[in-house]
């Protein structure tokens, strides 16, 4: 089999290719698929239960307001356009929860763990250095009513199907699907949106369209499947 895929791809691919078969790490992943997922600045940067940003304190480096929230600036411009586009289709986005620093993720993980417990609230949201909006490129959203904030049934609202079909087109994806828990390490959050520029999430996208079509299994519809990372359902301490 090396043989042949030899003669089809030339040998740094079979290399990269066998590697990511048999060690799928994130260099292999990063060297398939060309996108940088270790690097906290990186708009592709992969963060979860296994994968703390490094280093555990980041601070991004150029931070854009939107109202009462902060974004990456890459991030805010694309976010700002999906908000116009939206705007124009009567659809209203609200931003309520971007960037969170080390420390306002730390205060809010311990209010959850005071509140449910260490297990329910790891389900909830991330330990400090361990948060996508650590990274300042996700941003939870909501309709101005405030109907299901934070909750599965915003799925159904303007906001949440306005942004599972568009959102996409801005550089954004759904982070936490449907059914992903094992792998995320997160229940379903359509209100999650996350900043991973226009070619992912359209290469994404792709994915996740083709695996349905040919009921490829496991799906990819998430960052971990896609870069072949192995679930990260819990943490590994
Ligand atoms: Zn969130």
């Amino acid at each position: 089999m090396k043989q042949r895929l030899g003669g089809l791809l030339g040998g740094a691919a079979v290399l990269s290719l066998m590697a990511g078969l048999v060690l799928p790490s994130p260099a292999a992943a990063v060297m398939v698929q060309g996108y940088e997922i270790d690097d906290p600045t990186s708009p592709t940067v992969v963060v979860n239960k296994h994968r703390p940003l490094n280093p555990v304190t980041h601070v991004p480096e150029r931070l854009t307001r939107i109202k009462t929230e902060q974004l990456h600036s890459d991030a805010a411009q694309a976010y700002q356009r999906m908000v116009k586009a939206a705007k124009a289709e009567r659809v209203n986005i609200v931003a309520v929860s971007g960037y969170r620093s080390y420390d306002h993720q730390a205060s809010l993980y311990d209010s959850y763990v005071q509140q449910y417990g260490q297990e329910t609230a790891d389900t909830i949201a991330a330990r400090p250095g361990h948060s996508e909006h650590q990274t300042g490129l996700a941003m939870d959203v909501g309709n101005t009513s405030g109907v299901c904030a934070l909750q599965d049934c915003f799925e159904g609202t303007p906001v949440g199907a306005w942004v599972a079909e568009h959102a996409w087109e801005y550089g954004f994806i759904i982070r936490y699907p449907k059914d992903e828990q094992d792998v995320t390490g997160y229940k379903y959050e359509p209100w999650h949106l996350r900043y991973v520029g226009p070619q992912l999430a359209e290469d994404m996208r792709f994915a996740a369209e083709e695996s349905a079509r040919t009921g490829t299994q496991p799906d990819i519809d998430t960052m971990e499947e896609f870069f072949e990372l192995g679930p990260a359902a819990d943490y590994l301490y």
